[in-house]
């Protein structure tokens, strides 16, 4: 637990040194919860929406993107079911004054369960070796089946009590199972209340009830109310997506853990248009392209997991998250929902239009169901950044810290530095850049000995680094050196190109998720 917070810390301190994130407004002490991406961070911001953009509209035939208002019509809101329902349940430790979210604690606890059990294999695997059967170990260890068998009651407590909004219930939980606050470690709870996470604000300069709009809190809903619009102007015929990147905003009651749970952050939205009756097959594949998707990238698969969602949201009949291994542990990446015809249902009603689709196979209008796939881009950031994090101990007995960035997703490509900055060297080094920058970005840097200027674009994950010597003016060749491996190679200007398509072009990463 230390080493992950100690993890956690050494890569904001890194961020910030390196221009990817920094504290918003952090000349007056910063705004909790909400961060800037620096020059770094923009560029690699960019290069994920860019990477989710290309695989999941422009591979698709079938799905087209959107970019609509972050503001909507206060309406859509009451139809979405946000006003009435999109609460946390929250809990105050009266000693401490700290908040909580009462169902976070919950899962926080069954998490050390599980972490117990982890440990209890692992033994296991020692003490048997070779002969170490794991499924047979876990279905018969005592001290395994014991805190499954827990983890099993705390679950169906906490779903029972959640689904019957029974606050009373989860505060009950909380109490029998010793839970304590980490900061003042007493157990003396506050009652469990809810809590609308919208932000609202007044529209024009008339205060007032009729004046009152929501940041929207999710991007989905921008979808659904254009459905017809593009449906019809697209000329789409069912099954089809529609994508959106965008800000969402949420009054998080506990803004932590860095770019993680932030109060204004951006969603990688897209809902997929189907046939009542046939939103499993779909949601099945949607799980499994965007696990495809999510491994694509080689940040390593055992870094990630599922999670089946317990209380499905009052929109949903089926609910998985993709999590990701970051620094605090475990935790939601993406939601994959199958939302049902719920969405567009609801705005029927309260909007009196018709959101039907006209099936010429069927012969019949129905309203579509829905199933969704939503990745915040903040949290893609956090894991990228968090598995690319690497301190190394080199030969020389020296230490490294470098970022390997999947080269496709890396803010430059490229470094090129001239190895002194005289003798025409500087001036092959831009000739360089003017070969690549068209199509790559990449960077001039001639300040500093070689061996240092190679330690900074390791910081900031460029893969490659090229060296222009007074060699290169002789016979057009350069040093190229990988990010990874740290080899040097001496290639033509002619090859230079080629060796970085083949590792960090689109279509060295897209290829793989052509359907
Ligand atoms: P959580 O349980 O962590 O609050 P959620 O289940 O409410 O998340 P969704 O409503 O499914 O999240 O939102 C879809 C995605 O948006 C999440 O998977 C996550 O990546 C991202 N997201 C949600 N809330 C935040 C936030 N406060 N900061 C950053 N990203 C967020």
């Amino acid at each position: 637990m230390e080493a992950q917070k100690d993890r956690l810390k050494d890569l904001i301190s890194h961020a910030k040194e390196y221009g990817f994130v920094f504290p918003s407004s952090e000349i007056y002490d910063g705004l909790a919860a909400t961060y800037d991406y620096g020059q770094m961070g923009a560029e690699l911001k960019n290069n994920i929406k860019l990477y989710w953009w290309k695989s999941m509209v422009q591979l698709h035939e079938n799905i087209v993107g959107l970019d609509s208002a972050i503001f909507m019509h206060p309406t859509t809101w009451k139809a979405s079911g946000h006003v009435d329902a999109f609460n946390d349940p929250l809990i105050d430790n009266k000693d401490s004054k700290k908040r909580y979210r009462a169902d976070v604690l919950l899962e926080d606890h069954i998490e050390k369960l599980r972490q117990k059990i982890e440990k209890e294999v692992e033994k296991g695997r020692k003490r048997f070796g070779e002969s170490f059967d794991e499924v047979q170990f876990r279905v018969t260890n005592p001290n395994v089946l014991r805190n499954q068998e827990k983890i099993e009651n705390i679950e169906k407590r906490m779903k029972n009590a959640l689904e019957k909004n029974d606050l009373e219930g989860v505060r009950q939980l909380i109490i029998d199972l010793e839970i304590v606050c980490p900061i003042s470690g007493s157990k003396n709870w506050t009652e469990v209340r809810q809590f609308n996470l919208m932000f609202s604000t007044e529209l024009g300069s008339v205060a007032g009830d009729a004046s009152t709009v929501y940041l929207r809190p999710e991007t989905a809903q921008g979808i659904f109310v254009n459905f017809l619009n593009v449906q019809k102007s697209g000329r789409m015929k069912i099954p089809f997506g529609i994508a959106q990147i965008g800000k969402a905003f949420r009054n998080e009651i506990v803004a932590r853990q860095f770019i993680f749970r932030m109060r204004e952050f951006e969603q990688m939205e897209m809902q997929f248009f189907v046939r009542p009756g046939e939103e499993m097959k779909w949601y099945e594949f949607w799980k499994n392209l965007r696990t495809k998707w999510h491994k694509n990238l080689g940040l390593g698969d055992e870094l990630y997991r599922f999670h089946d969602h317990l209380k499905l949201a009052h929109y949903a009949n089926a609910a998985c998250d993709i999590e990701f291994n970051f620094p605090m542990g475990f935790k939601e990446l993406e939601g994959i929902h199958s939302r049902t015809d719920f969405d567009l249902k609801q705005h029927e009603q309260h909007s009196g239009r018709k959101l039907q689709f006209f099936d010429p196979e069927l012969n019949q209008s129905y309203v579509p169901f829905v199933v969704e796939t939503s990745v915040g881009l903040d949290r893609m950031f956090l894991a990228v950044l968090s598995a690319a994090y690497q301190e190394e101990q080199l030969e020389d007995n020296t230490t490294r810290v470098v970022l390997k960035i999947p080269p496709v997703l890396a803010p430059y490509k490229a470094a090129i530095l001239p190895l002194v900055k005289k003798d025409g060297l500087p001036e092959k080094a831009k000739e360089i850049i003017s070969s690549l920058q068209l199509e790559y970005n990449v960077q001039y840097d001639e300040k500093d000995s070689i061996g240092k200027r190679y330690r900074r674009q390791d910081a900031i994950g460029t893969p490659f680094s090229i060296t222009v010597d007074h060699q290169t003016l002789e016979d057009n060749t350069v040093t190229i050196r990988d990010r990874d491996t740290m080899d040097q190679e001496r290639i033509t200007l002619d090859q230079l190109q080629n060796v970085i398509y083949q590792k960090a072009s689109w279509t060295s990463v897209l290829g793989a998720l052509v359907q």
